[in-house]
């Protein structure tokens, strides 16, 4: 099975392998075949925030999955949302 990752931009690519493809957030492995909007697809996670000044550079860019990424960024869950387990 031919994996789908080629369609990342290059760099994108290498941030993933050079994490392992584990998310930095929950330390699990991520799907490289899977796409937004699914939860466990492969997105990157800025460790400082662009609105805190963090910087967009490869230091700064971590592997996380979508739910991880939406989850750190919105803070713990709030009943009724639409998250669920994979
Ligand atoms: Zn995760």
């Amino acid at each position: 099975m031919a994996l789908r990752k080629e369609r990342l931009p290059e760099t994108r690519v290498r941030i993933f392998e050079d994490h392992g493809w584990l998310c930095h957030l929950c330390k699990q492995p991520i799907d490289p075949k899977l796409r937004t909007p699914h939860p466990s697809a492969a997105t990157l996670d800025h460790v400082v925030p662009l609105a805190r000044g963090g910087r967009d550079w490869i230091a700064n860019i971590r592997p996380a999955h979508l739910r991880c990424n939406r989850r750190k960024g919105r803070g713990p869950l709030a009943r009724g949302d639409r998250y669920y387990p994979v």
